[in-house]
């Protein structure tokens, strides 16, 4: 490729300053300097809770992206530092009760790891259901096909992130869960596999965030799929959170040019590109490096598209969303989803019940144009499938939520209609009923029997 490119000719990156990266976890807590003016029992507590849950967060999510003056309360704090409410109080208690007495590794480790069990971490049948298979009935590591046309792939080099979020549904492989790690480092076995499979549109390659790969390691999953017997693999897309955790990997990193280059030559191979980018809350399109990431991504001919959680503690205000997919639409971002927190880690501190993400959803909705009304909401990822709720309404006299499948695991339940009792405090699929005094919802019957044979 010898096109001159514009991102190479982006004024204001001048006034960027590369930085490199520099990161904590749980046993280098004690070394962030911003966390001394917070009382030792707060810092105490998120040992406690960082002993159980995943911890990881860089120099430029403290420095650029936390407004200290409003910790705790800060979004961004929440959404990266661990808050003593995010376990149960009396897991809480005893892993604070077991550090108090100085006890040492392996026994922290042994609590840590009986208290996880119990925070359900392998969601929505992950492990059992969506695992493909190669014509001799092997199990193809690193793949999850739950959708006809996509496929998720999760390179081994990419399952960790530039930060962890507090909430995140993968939590269990960054502590080690080796059954979660769903990670594939044999390139011709997932090839193998899309070749296969002609209905399969979408690549989705997720992690951890494959952003957090070198260049060239990416490259090597993506640049063969240019060759013609990949056509039916239309669209390519890559989740990542780095635009927020880590934007310097689109603009200062060593191999950021040589990453942008490798998506103009998908795109110029005739691909679509689309980046996948989580985003929480607006505060993290806000700095110069952010937007500088974006604007370089963009011009490679990649779209980008945003989703995220509602949670509790970072974004549940009609207002933050509103702003949110108002200021991702200026920067040429399509807001694509908004999810329901799912039921896994430390869903207790985050969930929100479906009645009032609802109204949050629509109240955002209300407030922006058109072109920001693209987010589909509040969506469950559940087993069966993606569940939206639709609204809240009242038919005969009975108050339900009516709730459709955007993704099902039979692509015949999609779109269709179906009714809820209402609940104002669920908070997740299998707390609803199905209303009008019917005792199984259409799909039930059918899901049940894919569990029992996968
Ligand atoms: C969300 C999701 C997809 C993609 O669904 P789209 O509606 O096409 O974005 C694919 N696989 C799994 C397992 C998912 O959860
Ligand atoms: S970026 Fe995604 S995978 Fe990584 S911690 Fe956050 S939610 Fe989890």
């Amino acid at each position: 490729m010898n096109s001159v490119l514009k991102f190479f000719r982006d004024p204001e990156l001048g006034s960027i300053e590369p930085r490199s990266f520099k990161v904590f976890n749980e046993r280098s807590l004690e070394r962030i300097d911003a966390l001394y003016r917070l009382p030792e029992d707060v810092r105490f507590d998120m040992q406690v809770v960082a002993s159980v849950l995943p911890f990881r967060v860089n120099q430029y999510v403290i420095d650029e992206l936390i407004d200290w003056s409003r910790v705790p309360d800060d979004p961004i704090f929440q959404l990266t530092f661990p808050q003593r409410g995010m376990l149960e109080p009396e897991a809480f208690e005893r892993m604070a009760a077991l550090r108090r007495s100085g006890a040492g590794r392996l026994e922290i480790a042994g609590l840590a790891q009986e208290l996880r069990e119990s925070l359900n971490p392998h969601p929505a049948g992950q492990l059992e259901l969506n695992r493909p298979r190669d014509p001799e009935g092997q199990v193809i590591e690193g793949l999850q096909h739950k959708y006809r046309e996509t496929v998720l792939f999760f390179p081994s080099q990419g399952q960790t992130c530039h930060s962890y979020c507090t909430f995140c549904f993968r939590w269990a492989q960054f502590v080690g869960d080796k059954a979660l790690r769903m990670a594939s480092s044999e390139v011709e076995q997932v090839l193998g596999y899309l070749r296969a499979h002609p209905d399969v549109s979408d690549l989705l390659v997720t992690g951890g965030d494959p952003m957090v790969m070198k260049t060239r390691n990416l490259a090597q999953y993506l640049e063969p799929l240019l060759a013609p017997e990949y056509d039916h693999v239309q669209n390519l897309r890559i989740g990542t959170k780095a635009l927020t955790f880590w934007p310097y990997r689109f603009v200062t990193d060593p191999d950021a040019d040589d990453l942008l280059r490798l998506l103009e030559r998908l795109v110029d191979g005739g691909k679509n590109v689309a980046v996948m980018a989580h985003y929480n809350h607006w505060r993290e399109l806000d700095t110069a490096i952010a937007r500088a990431a974006i604007r370089r991504l963009r011009e490679t001919g990649v779209t980008i598209r945003s989703q995220g959680p509602l949670l509790a503690h970072i974004n549940d205000r009609p207002e933050d969303w509103a702003r949110l997919w108002r200021e991702q639409v200026g920067a040429g971002i399509h807001p694509y989803y908004m999810f329901v927190e799912r039921d896994t880690g430390a869903r207790r501190y985050f969930e929100v019940p479906l009645a009032r993400a609802w109204s949050i959803y629509r109240e955002a909705m209300q407030s922006v144009s058109g072109l920001a009304r693209t987010a589909r909401g509040p969506s469950m990822s559940a087993g069966p499938g993606k569940v939206e709720v639709q609204g809240v309404t009242e038919i005969h006299g009975e108050k339900v939520f009516a709730l459709r499948f955007v993704q099902g695991r039979n692509p015949d339940w999609v779109q269709r209609p179906f009714f809820a009792r209402y609940d104002e405090n669920a908070t997740w699929l299998d707390q609803l009923r199905p209303a009008f005094g019917e005792n199984r919802f259409f799909f039930e019957d059918e899901y049940a029997g894919m569990v029992a044979a996968p």
